[in-house]
């Protein structure tokens, strides 16, 4: 029966069109959508022409260094992601003042509907002969009528005061990640007295995203005082990315217990000192062993033409100063912790702690927190002259 039904619809249906109430109806809903979708598809071009020329303005405020015009643009709903583009603004300013020539563009803008789509950006950076290119692919939405750029998808796991965001490709390692960091906030709580209260840690998974969402050319890991720490994990997690987690947790720790009032030179120097000394024992667990500063220490030594005293560690930035910055601050952290103790050191940070947050976009910042750190160490240790010609000479006699 079924079988005669159709062969006799299809009979009709070449004739004169097959037209039962179902086939019809089918038909116009298909039009509809038909119609539905060319509509939709103008509607949506001339939506992404719109933002496009939209974003082009949050660009042009990112050359005229306008923070504010730049900040409208990002979905402020999105707590962390808001302050870390107030970092990203922040340190592309910072660069160009060391020198870097700059320039954002936009690589590509898609929209999947009239309120969600992708954003493309292309980071330029050059410094004599370095020029370097970065991309990053942010969602935005449209949001009360405006078009905001929001993260990239993190997925979050959070673990007492650790909140660790990850990409979903490497979802298999992040709780091993989070074990791992874990147990080093054990070891320095236990170390320093450091109690976090939130220690946000980002892992992407490429170079390229990293550093485009950073401000800096190359980046593997950063700590941004009281926001978050970046890392990446290329492929899957290894020793690498164990090694920028060990140093750059310290600044976390460093930034909370000085309230940040700590010049680059000691910020490196005690997150390489510290970082240098963490290897792990038979059961996987990290611990400090001093033995392995000495090794660091000679190869510094070898290296370094002069030991300088402290005082020419003033107003140091990282683009250009970064033996200074790295080495120095290495071996004075060394003097201090091998010849008076970690509880001296620690002693040496509530002092800095008293002292109110500077900004880390006042252009006087490096110089106001040098100033807090030597007296804060002439209090802890003696006159600054005898403390540094005390480092000096320890120095010189084992160079
Ligand atoms: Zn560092």
């Amino acid at each position: 029966m079924l079988k005669r039904a159709i062969a006799v619809c299809v009979i009709i249906g070449l004739l004169a069109g097959c037209s039962s109430p179902n086939t019809e109806k089918e038909k116009d809903t298909g039009n509809k959508v038909d119609e539905v979708e060319k509509v939709d598809k103008e509607a949506l071009e001339k939506e992404q022409n719109g933002a496009r020329n939209y974003f082009e303005e949050m660009l042009t405020a990112v050359e005229n260094n306008d923070k504010t015009k730049f900040m409208s643009y990002q979905d402020e709903s999105n707590e962390l992601f808001y302050k870390e583009q107030e970092v990203w603004v922040k340190e592309l300013i910072q660069r160009k003042n060391e020198g870097w020539e700059i320039s954002v563009g936009i690589n590509n803008i898609t929209l999947e509907s009239l309120d969600h789509g992708s954003l493309e950006l292309k980071i330029n950076m050059k410094l004599n002969d370095e020029d370097i290119s970065n991309h990053i692919t942010y969602p935005i939405n449209k949001i009360d009528g405006k078009w905001k750029v929001n993260d990239l998808a993190f997925k979050k796991i959070v673990d007492g005061p650790i909140n660790l965001y990850y990409l979903p490709f490497i979802e298999n390692d992040a709780e091993v990640i989070l074990a791992d960091i874990k147990d080093l906030v054990n070891l320095y709580t236990e170390t320093f007295g450091w109690e976090p209260e939130e220690l946000n840690i980002k892992l992407y998974t490429s170079l390229e995203e990293i550093s485009a969402s950073t401000g800096w050319p190359h980046l593997y890991g950063v700590a941004v005082p009281f926001i978050s720490l970046k890392f990446l994990v290329q492929g899957s997690y290894s020793e690498s990315t164990y090694s920028l987690m060990k140093h750059e947790i310290v600044h976390m720790m460093f930034s909370d217990l000085a309230n940040d009032n700590t010049p680059t030179f000691l910020q490196e120097g005690l997150a390489t000192f510290v970082s240098t000394a963490v290897t792990k024992d038979n059961s996987g667990k990290p611990q400090l062993d001093f033995s392995k500063i000495a090794e660091r220490e000679s190869i510094i030594l070898e290296n370094m033409e002069e030991i300088k005293p402290i005082d020419n560690l003033k107003d140091l930035n990282y683009t250009d100063d970064d033996v200074d910055i790295y080495g120095m601050g290495f071996l004075i952290t060394d003097y201090l912790i091998q010849t008076n103790g970690i509880e001296k050191y620690v002693d040496m940070t509530k002092i800095l702690k008293k002292d109110e947050v500077v900004d880390s976009d006042n252009p006087d910042r490096e110089k106001i927190v040098f100033e807090r750190a030597i007296q804060a160490l002439e209090e802890t240790y003696g006159s600054l002259e005898e403390l540094s010609s005390g480092y000096v000479d320890y120095f010189n006699n084992k160079q």
